[in-house]
């Protein structure tokens, strides 16, 4: 099938409320092209250099998302376009985004990456750890970014139950988070292999690569 039929075949399951974010990490400008033909503005990559070319390369309407570990000292070369980071683990990750964006006189929108699989390590905060950072008066004090909601990966596993577990906790810390910072809306949770079952448990906005753009090379 073509990128434009995996995004259609994709797109009818989809809930309107529901944000695609189409993963083009590793591929080509060409292959973007053709997502973007298909109506699709909203793209996410986990390199920064790599994006920042894609960024130079595209239509400007295109919304980037960084969905990888973002290094602090790289945050300076996607300041000026990012729509949103997914990965931010830290505060003082935090810090260097609200240094950077302003520079740019920017806001820019973030998610926290929470730690939810229950095998594999994989960066994030714990429920403890995102307590403390949210009720840190430093964290009311940064301006130029904006926590917008949660993001989260679960185990990589053919455990669906496993799977929808580690969703189901990831949106009951969002929901209790939610009650505190009224501005969350975003869940960003599930990707081709799990998605079907993250949408199930309540997600906003799914990362799909392998299902639109076909399997990757290794990285
Ligand atoms: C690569 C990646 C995805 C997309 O993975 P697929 O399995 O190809 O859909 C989603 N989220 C993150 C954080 C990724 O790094």
């Amino acid at each position: 099938m073509s990128i434009k039929e995996n995004l259609e075949k994709i797109k009818t399951i989809l809930p309107p409320s529901v944000t695609l974010v189409a993963v083009s990490k590793t591929k080509p400008i060409a292959d973007l092209m053709q997502a973007y033909n298909a109506g699709q503005r909203v793209f996410g990559e986990n390199k920064i250099q790599e994006m920042t070319q894609k960024w130079q390369s595209m239509p400007k309407d295109v919304e980037w998302h960084m969905i990888g570990h973002v290094q602090r000292n790289k945050v300076k070369y996607m300041a000026e376009y990012v729509a949103l980071i997914h990965g931010v683990d830290s505060l003082k990750l935090l810090r260097e985004i609200d240094k950077q964006a302003n520079k740019y006189n920017r806001v820019i929108d973030c998610l926290l990456q929470m730690h939810i699989a229950e095998e594999e390590t994989k960066f994030g905060f714990d429920e403890t750890e995102l307590l403390e950072m949210i009720n840190a008066t430093e964290f009311e004090l940064l301006k130029n970014v904006k926590v917008v909601g949660l993001m989260g990966m679960a185990t990589f596993t053919t455990d669906k139950t496993k799977i929808r577990r580690e969703f189901k906790k990831l949106k009951t810390i969002f929901d209790t988070l939610r009650a505190k910072m009224p501005d969350l809306h975003v869940l960003s949770m599930g990707m081709s292999g799990d998605y079907d079952i993250a949408l199930e448990e309540g997600s906003t906005m799914i990362r799909i690569g392998s299902s639109i753009f076909g399997e990757r090379n290794m990285q």
